[in-house]
């Protein structure tokens, strides 16, 4: 019987860790919840059965799943948890977090007999709720596998390299989003001033070759409707465009669309703010333009 563990009851965490106790409940088996707010792992529990735990007690799972802000977090959970750790047990980090992280924090855990995997993933809340969301895995083909048949919570599951790998292209899948998200902006803005009606282009653009997730999804939802609904922060989103960019540098690549957009991605977050939803970046966009996307 194998017991996980979540540490991040965050708005990704949270649904992620009720699919956990969901399957646990059906293996009879345990899934253990620590966050750092007690009360929201408290509220988890009563909510969907899993099993509010002291953090030296998530060390003895099978398997333990983070979810935190960024690589620096889940430094900080490592050495908590460092005296405590369960020789054997795989530690699957779903954060976006940084290739450089993963491999010495792989490297760190193994010297307690710890498996470390880099595991983020994308679908947003909505699939973290649907328990479709996509992961991208790094490390050997073996521990992958051992852990595939425990990600409740995942829609789709590739392997996609060594160590590192999941976190460099989840950084490039989210550089993609924000790439989208500000030329959607752009365009969209300057249509607004030559006086079309956005939703109007909007209707076009999604039945035409320009469309993206973030004009089919985000713009007319989030943005048109002025309502900007915070599911995934700003500051997050500028924190995965600059490890793009570190993934760029990395291997001397040559990529002035990502450093461009990484830099506006940061200047949105300072001046909007990094709480705001990711979609508030295109308010920059608007200051910028004088005019309102809607
Ligand atoms: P949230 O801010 O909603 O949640 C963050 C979680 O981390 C909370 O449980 C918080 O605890 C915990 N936490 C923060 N700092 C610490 C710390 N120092 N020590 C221990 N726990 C800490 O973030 P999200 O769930 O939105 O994002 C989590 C990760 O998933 C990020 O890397 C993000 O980029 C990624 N992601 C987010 C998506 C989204 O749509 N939101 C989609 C895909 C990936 P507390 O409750 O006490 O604050």
């Amino acid at each position: 019987m194998t017991t996980t563990a979540f540490i991040g009851l965050g708005a990704m965490g949270d649904p992620m860790a009720a699919h956990l106790a969901r399957q646990a409940r059906h293996d009879g088996a345990k899934a253990l919840v620590w966050n750092r707010t007690t009360t929201k792992a408290e509220a988890h529990a009563a909510k969907h059965g899993s099993v509010s735990v002291t953090l030296p007690e998530v060390a003895q799972a099978d398997i333990l799943f983070t979810c935190l802000p960024t690589s620096a977090e889940v430094d900080g959970i490592i050495g908590q948890l460092a005296p405590h750790l369960k020789r054997g047990l795989t530690w699957v980090d779903c954060t976006s977090g940084h290739p450089d992280a993963a491999k010495r924090q792989r490297r760190q855990l193994a010297e307690l007999g710890v498996n470390f995997l880099d595991a983020p993933v994308s679908g947003g809340t909505g699939g973290a709720e649907a328990g479709t969301l996509t992961v991208m895995l790094g490390g050997p083909a073996a521990e992958v596998e051992a852990v595939r048949p425990h990600l409740a919570f995942a829609g789709k599951a590739v392997h996609v390299g060594e160590t590192g790998a999941g976190f460099a292209v989840k950084s490039i899948n989210n550089m993609l989003l924000a790439v989208n998200l500000w030329a959607a902006g752009e365009g969209l803005v300057a249509l607004a001033n030559s006086g079309v009606n956005v939703s109007a282009a909007l209707d076009v653009i999604n039945a035409s070759s320009g469309r993206s997730n973030a004009t089919e999804n985000l713009v007319p939802q989030r943005v048109v409707t002025r309502e900007f609904p915070c599911t995934f922060a700003l500051g997050l989103l500028a924190k995965d465009t600059g490890i793009a960019v570190d993934v760029v540098n990395s291997v001397k690549g040559s990529a002035p669309v990502i450093a461009q957009t990484a830099a506006l991605f940061r200047a949105a977050a300072r001046t909007v703010g990094a709480e705001q939803d990711h979609t508030a970046a295109l308010k920059l966009i608007e200051t910028m333009n004088q005019k309102e996307i809607k």
